[in-house]
């Protein structure tokens, strides 16, 4: 007996989701490069991603080409780098040093001046604007962290991008598999938190929700569901 499949969620009829799925439009331009291998594999949430906010642009390769230049800010690559400016925090991974009020604001009259090189020191993210690179769009490689690293090398130009990560996000539901954000976070996750927390008004619920729908599938998948308060 062959299997049929959701035209639209492309799962298996029986599995299908698009009952659960809650569409919202993107806040911001994002672009995922989606590593070939990934995009092959049954338990990526990419394609859930991508039902839920049909705006987001998926690409499956190894060769990627850049994406054209924003009108309104800079292209920002979800990485947790020594420099990537972590969002929850407001701070640069390992160059956060503590600065008064003051300090801050005198930074935010030589933001401007300053132009060149790494990072030296915690910028104030007023307006979600860091040292002057506003964050237009944001960019997320799903892959295994082996695979990502591929693509930053077989890539360069994604290492001219400036990089932004996260400390804070809630605990995963999917913790099956690791995301792009230095967490074991799915990559719908990494990238609701990420989106919601760069645009308030986008509201994870309805995508954490379906989720939970999936990971209600595979537990019953595996013939009966694990009883694990803590995995
Ligand atoms: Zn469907």
């Amino acid at each position: 007996m062959s299997r049929t499949y959701c035209c639209s969620c492309q799962l298996p009829q029986a599995a299908c989701l698009c009952a659960y799925v809650r569409p919202q439009p993107c806040p911001m331009p994002v672009i995922i490069y989606q590593h070939p291998l990934e995009a092959k594999h049954a338990k990526s949430t990419v394609p859930l991603l991508r039902l839920s906010v049909p705006d987001i642009r998926v690409e499956v390769a190894e060769t990627l080409t850049p994406p054209p230049t924003l009108a309104d800010g800079d292209w920002w690559l979800l990485y947790p780098d020594a420099a990537a400016l972590d969002i929850d925090t407001q701070q640069h991974s390992l160059l956060a040093v503590k600065r008064s009020a003051s300090e801050l604001a005198a930074d935010k009259l030589s933001a401007a001046k300053l132009s060149t090189g790494m990072q030296t020191e915690t910028m104030p993210l007023t307006a979600m604007q860091t040292n002057n690179r506003q964050i237009g769009g944001l960019i997320v490689l799903d892959g295994t962290w082996r695979k990502t690293r591929l693509l930053l090398h077989l890539n360069p130009w994604l290492k001219a991008l400036p990089t932004l990560s996260f400390s804070q996000a809630p605990a995963s539901a999917y913790a099956i598999r690791k995301g792009p954000g230095g967490q074991a976070l799915s990559t719908l996750e990494s990238v609701c938190h990420v989106l919601h927390k760069l645009h308030p008004e986008f509201s994870p619920a309805p995508l954490l929700a379906l989720l939970q729908v999936r990971v209600g599938q595979f537990q019953a998948h595996k013939g009966s569901a694990p009883q694990t308060g803590a995995k």
